[in-house]
């Protein structure tokens, strides 16, 4: 079966059509928005990711991995900014590796193009789909400029549709989940906390603001300020913040309360961001929600890949690297196993499903590491002795950020070895002399014999 169809030309729907186009299959790609790069109103969210290890391997397997480069900013650690508006940084690794910055918007429209290069990949714009059967293979769409009704049928498909994803919400109906057996099930977890995109625009001369190689962060227990910088001067800012309580967003009502909130909380950027009102008010609150499921493939015929697999929230910046790794090592089994569909689907959730899950529990885990820890000492103590031990004995401890964002150490590896880390740190932290003596030999040898 050389017939592939796509549903979501999003970021990882755009490079698994890449991909397979490399194989020779003959590529159609349904996208319920308009072509982005020819429409404002198409473009979606438009905040910025940063990409990490695996999804440059990823990148780099499809061959375009020069091509996005171009559009990145290299960040090499956190600048915490505490609520007198003193800033600390805090390097990501000690051997100076750095995640790469990326406006959403400019990496789906180059990926678009590249895969609009292969002659074998068909892009269809303003169709939504609206359901599948599995057994059959068919998809059915609607035109969103015409209003038709378009059924697409045979060929593997591909739901890369995102968290809502109609794929899996077809695929996955109750009446399926009971005849798929007890194993299968699906669960869409939303959190109480969303997002708010706010802009902090360049300096007049085109320069920033803030430190552009630096993820800023401005931590405050239960809510968190986020920026990350663009090629144009500016920062994306993102605030997570909660939907009810005080603050939130629901208690956050008129221009008044926001400048007071801000002022108070955030001191430091109220002067950095002349659009602040404007951007609060007119920018959507959105919703963020963790989706595990399974299976994620039927037969030859379907699978789930992307967020419409493993939607995670975004604190540890990795869904997109997933999806990309998702995409590298389906196309390293249709190289090994050829198109033995069935084989290659099976062998492709298997080996994925136990690392969707996994960083969908690191990501959780970020948050509280990011919200309240990077401003602790004794978390950042902790730090430095990591940093310290991984300098001098690579091969026996890497910190879990470095596992998930500079490697491609399966997630699940890295969750199970963070658990391991955990109890010997404990250890470590708990002795009374710990401040003192972190750096000396008697600490590193403990650890040492822990390993
Ligand atoms: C605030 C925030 C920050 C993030 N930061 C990072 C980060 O720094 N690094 C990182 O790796 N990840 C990050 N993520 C996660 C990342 O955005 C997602 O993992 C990634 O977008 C998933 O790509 P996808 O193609 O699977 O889904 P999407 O990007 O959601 O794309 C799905 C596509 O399918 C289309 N579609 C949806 N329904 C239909 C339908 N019925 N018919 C046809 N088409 C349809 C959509 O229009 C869209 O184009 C972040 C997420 C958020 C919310």
């Amino acid at each position: 079966m050389n017939k592939v169809v796509i549903i979501g030309g999003g970021l990882v729907g755009s490079l698994l059509a890449i991909f397979l186009a490399k194989l020779g299959l003959i590529i159609d790609i349904y996208e319920k928005r308009p072509d982005m790069r020819k429409s404002n109103s198409g473009g979606g969210r438009s905040i910025n990711l940063v990409i990490s290890d695996r999804g440059w391997k990823a990148l780099a397997a499809a061959g375009i991995e020069a091509e996005i480069q171009k559009l990145c900013i290299p960040v090499y650690g956190r600048m915490t900014h505490d609520i007198k508006s003193k800033q600390t940084f805090l390097p990501y690794s000690s051997l100076k590796r750095a995640i790469y910055s990326v406006s959403r918007r400019e990496l789906n429209e180059r990926l678009i193009t590249c895969a609009e290069e292969h002659s074998n990949v068909t892009f269809h714009f303003d169709h939504s789909c609206e359901s599948v059967d599995h057994n059959s293979s068919t998809a059915y769409f609607i035109n969103t400029e015409s209003n038709n009704k378009i059924v697409v049928k045979g060929g593997v498909i591909f739901g890369a549709d995102g968290a809502n994803s109609m794929v899996r919400k077809s695929l996955l109906t109750k009446e399926n989940l009971t005849a798929f057996g007890a194993e299968s099930y699906a669960s869409e977890e939303p959190i109480d906390h969303g997002y708010k995109e706010l802009i902090i625009p360049a300096n007049a001369d085109g320069s920033w603001k803030l430190d552009k190689n630096a993820l800023h962060i401005w931590p405050r227990k239960k809510y968190m300020l986020m920026a990350l910088a663009n090629l144009d001067g500016g920062f994306t800012c993102t605030l997570f913040f909660p939907f009810k309580g005080k603050p939130s967003f629901e208690s956050i009502k008129d221009e008044r309360d926001l400048m007071a909130f801000f002022n108070e909380t955030f001191p430091d950027v109220v002067a950095l961001m002349p659009t602040l009102v404007s951007d609060y008010f007119d920018n959507p609150s959105s919703s963020l929600m963790i989706v595990k499921c399974f299976p994620w493939t039927y037969q030859d015929k379907i699978a789930l890949i992307g967020d419409a697999a493993h939607a995670i929230v975004p604190f540890y910046g990795e869904g997109m690297n997933c999806g990309f790794e998702d995409c590298r090592v389906l196309y390293e089994l249709l190289e090994e196993h050829g198109m033995d569909w069935t084989k290659v689907l099976r062998s492709y959730e298997l080996l994925r499903k136990p690392n969707g899950d996994a960083i969908a529990d690191l990501s959780l885990r970020n948050f509280i590491e990011m919200r309240d820890l990077v401003s602790d000492p004794t978390f950042l103590l902790r730090k430095k002795i990591e940093s310290k031990i991984y300098k001098k004995h690579p091969e026996k401890w890497v910190p879990l950020y470095s596992q998930v964002k500079f490697s491609d150490i399966p997630y699940s590896e890295a969750l199970k070895e963070s658990y391991r880390q955990d109890k010997i740190m404990e250890k470590v932290m708990s002795r009374n002399d710990i401040e003192e003596m972190w750096d000396s030999d008697e600490v590193e040898k403990e650890i040492v014999e822990l390993l």
